[in-house]
């Protein structure tokens, strides 16, 4: 009898739970979804980058009236123009850099803060650089909320880097430049890679991978992408 009542509260006790964890994250079978259809599905094998992408909570970085489109195979506006990135390429990108947990990782457009937690899951610690004022605070607020405690945000040109901070591990600039802004190559360590979209805002643009070795900068031209313009201060 013991057994038998044992067992039913073991189970009502399950359901408790699992009721409370739906009710905290009522995305979570959607955000694994994502990530086996767009991002597995793929060419992504990173254990640690799937693992980042099935637990950042994406639809608290959109606007709440696309909430529900969060998980969706694409970008989606976050106001003032910008976008934030197709999951696939926040995922991609994440990968390239090869992340380890020891690593400084600086990104150039933080927008939403949703690239910036990918890497905080990561890596050891996040800089991230956000120009347009509103964005950059709305993004801290979120990152503070989700205790997101790795990651830095500044507002300002990411132009320059963050020199003080530096030098990074690896860099991820999200906004395309018409050409590599060379504090950035300055700020990266001897090994480090960084990923940034070149070219001009209307046209299709190259997502170009930058390593430095040897003292030596080597680039390499990965996949056509359309980002945002890399803006600066007096545009
Ligand atoms: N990583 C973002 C995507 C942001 S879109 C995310 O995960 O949501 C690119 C962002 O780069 C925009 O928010 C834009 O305002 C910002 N940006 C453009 N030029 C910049 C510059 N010079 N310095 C810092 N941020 C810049």
């Amino acid at each position: 009898m013991s057994k038998i009542l044992f067992s039913v509260c073991l189970a009502g006790f399950s359901l408790f739970a699992l009721e409370g964890k739906a009710q905290q994250d009522p995305y979570e079978q959607t955000r694994k979804l994502m990530v086996r259809q767009q991002i597995e599905s793929r060419d992504i094998h990173s254990k640690s980058v799937l693992d980042a992408m099935r637990s950042v909570p994406r639809h608290r970085f959109v606007p709440a009236n696309y909430q529900s489109e969060a998980y969706r195979d694409g970008p989606l506006p976050i106001g003032y123009g910008q976008t934030i990135s197709q999951p696939y390429i926040v995922a991609y990108m994440t990968e390239l850099i090869g992340p380890e947990p020891g690593f400084k990782v600086l990104e150039i457009g933080t927008g939403s803060g949703y690239q910036a937690a990918v890497l905080a899951e990561i890596v050891d610690s996040v800089y991230t650089i956000e120009i347009v004022e509103e964005l950059g605070q709305s993004a801290a607020e979120l990152l503070r909320d989700l205790h997101y405690d790795n990651v830095r945000v500044k507002i300002a040109d990411g132009y320059y880097g963050w020199e003080k901070a530096g030098p990074f591990d690896a860099i991820v600039v999200t906004a395309a430049a018409d050409f590599i802004p060379p504090p950035l190559i300055q700020q990266l360590k001897e090994g480090g890679r960084m990923v940034i979209p070149v070219g001009s805002p209307f046209q299709v643009q190259q997502l170009k991978l930058v390593e430095k070795k040897n003292q030596q900068v080597r680039t390499e031209n990965l996949l056509p992408v359309r980002f945002v313009p890399f803006t600066r201060e007096n545009d």
